[in-house]
């Protein structure tokens, strides 16, 4: 029966089966059976026969895939190192420190770069406001001049193309370009009233071009730029760290804060050089707290909160009010008139 059996298995296969056993009826009636193997069977040739998987959804990964964390591969090590020192080395070599103020910080903008760049900002604005600019014969225009001289004086950086513009605006502001352009908005004289107060606020904007603030954010930004390409080369997504809100609250805005504070605090020990009243700083920031508007929180704006500069400029007063002592004011005021005018034509 086995034999018999195993001829019919091989129904149509087998050499030897008789074909009158093939097609009697009792073969017939067997079940039809998957053929063997030929014996130089490859699953390319016979691919009908292999089996399939049961389960034809995506593999099992951890042990079929070969991935080691970022941190252990040597492509990651070798980037980082070589990376920081490259980068080390070029931070290092373009550090300064901040006149005045002391502070040390990352520059590699020259001052020539920046004017460069400022002078788009300076056609914006000649385009915005050129013609609500008041006349340098105008009552203001004179205020603003001469206070400014005095300042401009004794920061040392009379080989600047100071310019100094009155804006007839609302707006309670004032601002510097690089390059020694100085913007007052008319809005903000009631807020300064006197010579003292427009000294404070001019004593700031000219310490913005004293620290070369501008500068100092481009060379900033270049850095976080870096940065970001370190960490896309490596293959950390730097979208995580550095999207935008985290870019403006995180780093960008405490940045500029820093920037203010110290404009405010060189801008302090200039007006007090130059004669002025360093009581009155305090004293414009506390009039402008009064005037109303809203004030935006602290921690969402580029600037210090009213509030703290008056508690910073406070702190900062004495050490002002020594500097001014020592710049023998009472006699220095009469030779004022003479020696600035001396400079002013040259400019
Ligand atoms: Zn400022």
């Amino acid at each position: 029966m086995s034999s018999l059996w195993l001829l019919a298995s091989r129904r149509g296969l087998h050499p030897k089966a008789s074909p009158t056993l093939i097609t009697s009826p009792f073969i017939q009636r067997l079940p039809r059976l998957p053929p063997t193997r030929p014996f130089n069977w490859t699953p390319k040739q016979n691919a009908q026969y292999q089996i399939q998987p049961r389960f034809t959804g995506p593999k099992y990964q951890r042990f079929s895939q070969n991935k080691i964390p970022f941190y252990q591969s040597k492509r990651f090590w070798v980037t980082t190192g070589t990376g920081t020192v490259l980068f080390g080395g070029y931070y290092v070599t373009h550090l300064e420190t901040v006149p005045i103020s002391g502070r040390t910080r990352f520059m590699d903008i020259t001052p020539r770069q920046e004017e460069a760049m400022a002078k788009q900002a300076y056609a914006e604005i000649m385009s915005q406001y050129g013609n609500r600019i008041l006349p340098p014969n105008h009552r203001l225009s004179i205020f603003v001049t001469n206070v400014a001289k005095r300042i401009v004086q004794v920061s040392g950086m009379d080989d600047l193309k100071w310019e100094f513009h009155v804006i007839e605006s609302p707006e309670k502001n004032a601002f510097v370009l690089p390059g020694g352009k100085v913007f007052v908005f008319t809005g903000i004289i009631p807020i300064v009233q006197n010579e003292d107060g427009m000294a404070a606020v001019l004593g700031h904007e000219i310490a913005h071009q004293l620290a070369r603030h501008s500068g100092e954010k481009l060379s900033f930004a270049k850095i976080l730029f870096v940065v970001q390409i370190t960490l896309s080369l490596i293959g950390i997504d730097p979208s995580f760290i550095f999207n935008q809100l985290m870019l403006n609250f995180g780093i960008m805005m405490p940045f500029s804060r820093k920037c203010e504070t110290e404009a405010d605090s060189i801008g302090l020990q200039l007006m007090a050089q130059a004669c002025f009243d360093p009581h009155e700083a305090t004293r414009v920031w506390q009039r402008m707290e009064a005037s109303g508007g809203k004030e935006v929180p602290q921690f969402a704006s580029t600037h210090p909160s009213h509030k703290n500069r008056v508690q910073r400029l406070e702190k900062e007063l004495p050490k002002a009010l020594s500097i001014r002592s020592s710049s023998d004011c009472s006699t220095e005021m009469r030779d004022y008139a003479e020696m600035f005018q001396q400079v002013w034509t040259r400019w």
